[in-house]
Protein backbone atom coordinates (compact mmCIF):
# COMPACT_ATOMS: atom_id res chain seq x y z
CA UNK A 1 0.00 0.00 0.00
CA UNK A 2 1.21 3.23 -1.26
CA UNK A 3 0.40 6.50 1.08
CA UNK A 4 0.49 10.09 -0.27
CA UNK A 5 -0.72 12.94 1.15
CA UNK A 6 -4.09 13.73 0.61
CA UNK A 7 -6.13 16.51 -1.26
CA UNK A 8 -7.71 16.98 1.90
CA UNK A 9 -5.02 17.59 4.18
CA UNK A 10 -4.49 21.24 4.95
CA UNK A 11 -0.88 23.00 4.34
CA UNK A 12 1.41 22.85 6.93
CA UNK A 13 2.69 25.80 9.65
CA UNK A 14 6.18 26.44 10.12
CA UNK A 15 6.78 29.56 11.31
CA UNK A 16 9.62 31.21 14.05
CA UNK A 17 7.32 30.56 16.91
CA UNK A 18 9.27 33.77 18.76
CA UNK A 19 9.10 36.10 16.41
CA UNK A 20 11.70 38.93 15.43
CA UNK A 21 9.01 41.19 13.80
CA UNK A 22 7.13 42.88 16.19
CA UNK A 23 4.29 43.50 13.98
CA UNK A 24 3.94 39.76 14.58
CA UNK A 25 2.94 40.55 18.53
CA UNK A 26 -0.89 41.21 19.07
CA UNK A 27 -1.32 43.50 22.00
CA UNK A 28 -3.68 41.86 24.34
CA UNK A 29 -6.39 43.61 26.65
CA UNK A 30 -3.17 43.49 29.42
CA UNK A 31 -0.67 45.92 28.90
CA UNK A 32 2.75 44.25 28.69
CA UNK A 33 1.10 40.84 27.32
CA UNK A 34 1.41 40.16 23.78
CA UNK A 35 0.42 36.85 21.78
CA UNK A 36 2.28 35.70 18.57
CA UNK A 37 -0.24 33.54 16.95
CA UNK A 38 0.89 30.10 15.42
CA UNK A 39 -2.31 28.30 14.31
CA UNK A 40 -5.98 29.85 14.71
CA UNK A 41 -7.44 25.77 14.46
CA UNK A 42 -11.79 26.51 13.61
CA UNK A 43 -12.34 23.10 13.35
CA UNK A 44 -11.56 21.82 16.59
CA UNK A 45 -11.92 25.21 18.23
CA UNK A 46 -8.06 25.75 19.30
CA UNK A 47 -5.42 27.87 19.33
CA UNK A 48 -2.06 28.29 20.11
CA UNK A 49 0.31 31.03 20.48
CA UNK A 50 3.42 32.03 22.10
CA UNK A 51 2.28 34.39 24.82
CA UNK A 52 5.03 36.83 26.22
CA UNK A 53 4.37 38.45 29.46
CA UNK A 54 6.83 42.11 29.90
CA UNK A 55 4.43 43.05 33.74
CA UNK A 56 4.37 41.59 37.33
CA UNK A 57 1.38 41.32 39.22
CA UNK A 58 -2.22 39.89 38.34
CA UNK A 59 -2.72 39.96 34.87
CA UNK A 60 -6.59 37.32 34.29
CA UNK A 61 -8.51 35.17 35.81
CA UNK A 62 -10.36 32.73 34.05
CA UNK A 63 -11.90 29.81 33.37
CA UNK A 64 -10.96 26.50 31.12
CA UNK A 65 -14.13 24.36 30.31
CA UNK A 66 -11.53 22.56 27.88
CA UNK A 67 -7.69 21.59 28.44
CA UNK A 68 -5.16 23.57 27.81
CA UNK A 69 -1.20 22.90 27.04
CA UNK A 70 1.77 25.09 27.52
CA UNK A 71 5.53 25.22 27.81
CA UNK A 72 7.33 27.30 28.80
CA UNK A 73 10.37 28.82 26.92
CA UNK A 74 12.07 31.44 28.78
CA UNK A 75 11.14 33.09 32.66
CA UNK A 76 8.68 32.13 34.80
CA UNK A 77 4.45 32.71 35.74
CA UNK A 78 2.58 31.63 38.56
CA UNK A 79 -1.14 30.71 39.05
CA UNK A 80 -2.26 32.62 42.29
CA UNK A 81 -3.82 29.26 43.28
CA UNK A 82 -0.57 27.08 43.09
CA UNK A 83 2.07 26.93 44.86
CA UNK A 84 4.28 26.46 41.73
CA UNK A 85 6.02 28.60 39.74
CA UNK A 86 5.94 27.23 36.12
CA UNK A 87 9.41 27.84 35.05
CA UNK A 88 11.79 27.77 31.62
CA UNK A 89 11.57 24.03 30.35
CA UNK A 90 8.28 23.40 32.21
CA UNK A 91 5.16 21.66 30.37
CA UNK A 92 2.20 22.30 32.78
CA UNK A 93 -1.54 20.73 31.66
CA UNK A 94 -4.21 22.57 33.22
CA UNK A 95 -7.32 20.33 33.11
CA UNK A 96 -10.55 20.88 32.04
CA UNK A 97 -12.60 23.33 34.80
CA UNK A 98 -8.96 24.52 35.70
CA UNK A 99 -9.24 28.10 37.32
CA UNK A 100 -6.33 30.33 37.96
CA UNK A 101 -5.32 33.98 37.91
CA UNK A 102 -2.21 34.37 35.76
CA UNK A 103 0.31 36.73 37.22
CA UNK A 104 3.64 37.85 35.84
CA UNK A 105 7.04 37.96 36.90
CA UNK A 106 10.14 40.59 37.09
CA UNK A 107 11.88 39.02 34.19
CA UNK A 108 10.20 38.51 30.82
CA UNK A 109 7.99 34.82 29.85
CA UNK A 110 7.92 33.14 27.00
CA UNK A 111 5.14 30.37 26.68
CA UNK A 112 3.97 28.12 24.19
CA UNK A 113 -0.13 27.46 24.66
CA UNK A 114 -2.15 25.18 23.07
CA UNK A 115 -6.01 26.34 24.02
CA UNK A 116 -8.78 24.30 23.73
CA UNK A 117 -12.31 25.23 23.57
CA UNK A 118 -12.99 28.63 25.42
CA UNK A 119 -11.39 30.79 28.03
CA UNK A 120 -14.03 32.30 30.41
CA UNK A 121 -12.96 35.50 31.36
CA UNK A 122 -14.03 36.17 35.81
CA UNK A 123 -13.88 38.83 37.75
CA UNK A 124 -12.68 38.51 41.62
CA UNK A 125 -16.14 37.06 42.78
CA UNK A 126 -16.39 35.07 39.89
CA UNK A 127 -18.63 36.29 38.08
CA UNK A 128 -18.21 36.05 34.37
CA UNK A 129 -17.14 38.96 32.19
CA UNK A 130 -16.21 37.57 29.09
CA UNK A 131 -14.82 35.10 27.21
CA UNK A 132 -12.67 34.13 24.51
CA UNK A 133 -12.48 31.31 21.55
CA UNK A 134 -10.94 30.52 18.45
CA UNK A 135 -12.88 33.08 16.74
CA UNK A 136 -12.34 36.08 18.81
CA UNK A 137 -8.32 36.01 18.99
CA UNK A 138 -8.70 35.52 14.55
CA UNK A 139 -10.55 38.78 15.20
CA UNK A 140 -8.14 40.20 17.69
CA UNK A 141 -5.38 39.28 15.59
CA UNK A 142 -6.63 40.53 12.13
CA UNK A 143 -7.70 43.84 13.93
CA UNK A 144 -4.15 44.16 14.95
CA UNK A 145 -2.41 43.09 11.34
CA UNK A 146 -4.57 46.07 9.81
CA UNK A 147 -3.68 48.50 12.22
CA UNK A 148 0.04 47.96 11.65
CA UNK A 149 0.51 47.64 7.91
CA UNK A 150 0.32 43.65 7.65
CA UNK A 151 -3.37 43.79 6.38
CA UNK A 152 -6.05 42.05 7.94
CA UNK A 153 -5.61 38.92 5.45
CA UNK A 154 -2.36 38.24 7.32
CA UNK A 155 -4.64 36.29 9.68
CA UNK A 156 -4.99 33.51 6.86
CA UNK A 157 -1.93 32.34 7.39
CA UNK A 158 -2.55 30.45 10.70
CA UNK A 159 -6.17 29.25 10.20
CA UNK A 160 -6.84 25.90 9.39
FE1 LIG B 1 -5.42 29.81 31.59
Amino acid sequence: MVLEVSRWSPPEIVEVAVSEDEREWVPTANPGVHVRPLLFDTVRGAWVNVTRIRTTGLITRHAHPCPVHAYVIKGQWKYLEREWPATAGEYVYEPPGDIHTLTGHEEESLTMFWITGTLVELDEDGKTTGYADVFTRIAQAEAHYEAVGLGADYVKKYIR
